[in-house]
């Protein structure tokens, strides 16, 4: 219901309408797609600021709508989280980027992990165990494979439930990133008990460090306090050669953005692997 002012409510407006019903049809259609095979994976490339070599892929989903052409995830994620739809997508998404990096596994090509991005819904309502076990032994890829990116935020809407979950994944030695990092609440103390393996500095954050002594600050934090407690640090969304300078001189260990790379179909990407040079 929307507020009109003192004592109004209104309940039917028809921009409300008009929206519940697009909702409502994007949920559908949404089911039929999951259905039909009209989701598939982009990837794209994280690069080690080292040595420049390709060290793992973060994979992105996309809807290949009949009509609409590429949606992106942003459109119909939200969505899914909130019919609870998203726990079948996530299975979709687990199945399909094991079966992928069997691939290129066998191919010779794989990077030391491919992520997936794991909805908050999926780990305090779903068997995300389950799914993950599943999709490691029908593909036989090994666990250490597979990284899993999770949003500070998702940690906190059930604590118990997603701490136990979390803590099963990393016992069966999937990675753990932590996606986002510095935009939800988590606590320090959180992060310590997480035992996760790596912290995704935020995109908002990255954009805008090299002019925003702000933004530079909380970049040079973030990777401070990662180190500090033994983790990777990834910043994302790295677009110039100017935030790459100012990353390597603050030690962080890996870049992804448009620079190295956009997220890509799976055979694109696998062109990308093969003619891969590091600087
Ligand atoms: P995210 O996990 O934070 O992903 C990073 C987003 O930044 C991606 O948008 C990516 O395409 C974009 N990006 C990467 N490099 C750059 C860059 O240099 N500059 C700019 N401006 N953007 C960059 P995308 O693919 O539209 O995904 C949006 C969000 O949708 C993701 O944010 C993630 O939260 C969610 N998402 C994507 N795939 C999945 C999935 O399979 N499952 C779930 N649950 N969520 C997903
Ligand atoms: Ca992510
Ligand atoms: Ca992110
Ligand atoms: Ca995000």
């Amino acid at each position: 219901a929307k507020a009109q002012g003192k004592g109004t409510v209104c309940f039917f407006s028809p921009e409300l309408t008009r929206r519940a019903k697009h909702r409502l049809m994007l949920d559908a259609e949404l089911r039929a797609a999951l259905e039909g095979n009209e989701l598939l994976l982009y990837y794209q490339p994280q690069i080690d600021l080292v040595n420049g070599r390709i060290v793992g892929l973060e994979s992105l989903v996309r809807w290949q709508h009949p009509e609409r052409g590429i949606v992106p995830p942003g459109e119909f994620i939200p969505l899914a989280e909130e019919s609870g739809l998203v726990v079948r997508l996530g299975d979709w998404v687990l199945r399909e980027a094991c079966r992928q990096i069997k691939q290129w596994s066998e191919a010779g090509l794989t990077p030391r992990q491919t992520a997936v991005n794991v909805s908050a819904v999926q780990l305090s309502r779903g068997r995300l165990i389950d799914s993950v076990k599943a999709a490691l032994s029908e593909t036989g890829i090994r666990p250490e494979q597979l990284e899993l990116e999770i949003t500070e935020s998702c940690v906190l809407t059930d604590r118990d439930q997603s701490f136990k979950a979390l803590a099963d994944l990393r016992a069966l030695g999937v990675r753990l990133s932590i996606d986002d990092f510095g935009t939800g609440y988590c606590s320090l103390s959180y992060l310590q008990q997480l035992e996760v393996h790596k912290l995704k500095v935020d995109i908002s954050f990255v954009r805008g460090m090299t002019t925003n002594n702000g933004k530079a600050s909380i970049v040079r934090a973030i990777i401070a306090l990662g180190h500090s407690l033994g983790l990777e640090v990834i910043a994302e969304g790295v677009e110039d050669e100017d935030q790459v300078h100012y990353l390597r001189s603050l030690k962080c260990d890996v870049i992804q953005g448009y620079l190295i790379g956009r997220p890509m179909p799976a055979d694109e990407m696998t062109r990308f692997l093969a003619s891969f040079d590091p600087p």
